[in-house]
């Protein structure tokens, strides 16, 4: 490349220059993208289905789910119908951080690393502590540059404790099944949009 009046080594230079650039860039790369939060029951997984698959004895079947007598089920069966369609086209936009709140975090690590989205996420965070607090404190160990970054929960508890910690993340409520108005009891903040699907997500997200 370059023009016939660039010299040998003024030409060197660019190539280096413009090298290391493209390495800077390139190892910085994740860090320059909006993250995008992601919750995963109830927005990436169907856990009602997976819940009606364990049956009545919930607890008992998850107990022999661990422990290997009960053989596991497909996980990515449950994956509902939009979510590895939208993981891969919103992964080129944003940082894809999975943040989901579990007591059973052994079995929540079974349901999402088996439900094969991993490859798609940059980072997993499974946790039962405030989501809130879990995003800001994650936000400060990446250096967070100020990008306007997003959440996508379908519980309206969560979306409250996430802008209450952190106003400028922009939240969205995904409402796969209607609520009953319990869900909404005693909450302070409401979410910026409310999408039914992940598809109305990615509109939302790229009209920014
Ligand atoms: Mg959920």
């Amino acid at each position: 490349m370059g023009t016939p009046s660039v010299g040998i080594k003024s030409f060197h230079l660019d190539t280096m220059n413009f090298r290391y650039e493209n390495s800077y860039f390139l190892g910085s790369y994740m860090h320059r993208k909006p993250v995008l939060f992601l919750d995963f029951d109830r927005t990436l997984f169907d856990t009602d289905q997976f819940y009606a698959w364990l049956g009545e004895d919930r607890f008992g079947r998850i107990l022999g789910l661990m422990g290997g007598s009960i053989e596991a089920p497909d996980f990515s069966v449950y994956l509902y119908p939009d979510t590895l369609a939208f993981l891969k086209t919103a992964r080129k936009t944003h940082r894809l951080v999975l943040l989901t709140y579990a007591i059973n975090t052994m079995l929540q690590r079974r349901k999402v690393r088996d439900s094969g989205i991993i490859p798609l996420l940059d980072d997993v965070i499974i946790s039962s502590r405030d989501k809130g607090i879990e995003a800001k404190e994650y936000l400060a160990r990446i250096g967070d540059p100020g990008w306007e970054h997003a959440f996508i929960d379908d519980a309206p508890k969560n979306i409250s404790e996430m802008k209450a910690v952190n106003p400028d993340i922009i939240t969205l409520r995904i409402e796969r099944v209607p609520l009953s108005a319990d869900a909404f009891h005693g909450l302070i903040h409401e979410p910026d949009v409310v999408v039914k699907d992940l598809n109305e997500v990615l509109q939302h997200l790229l009209k920014e």
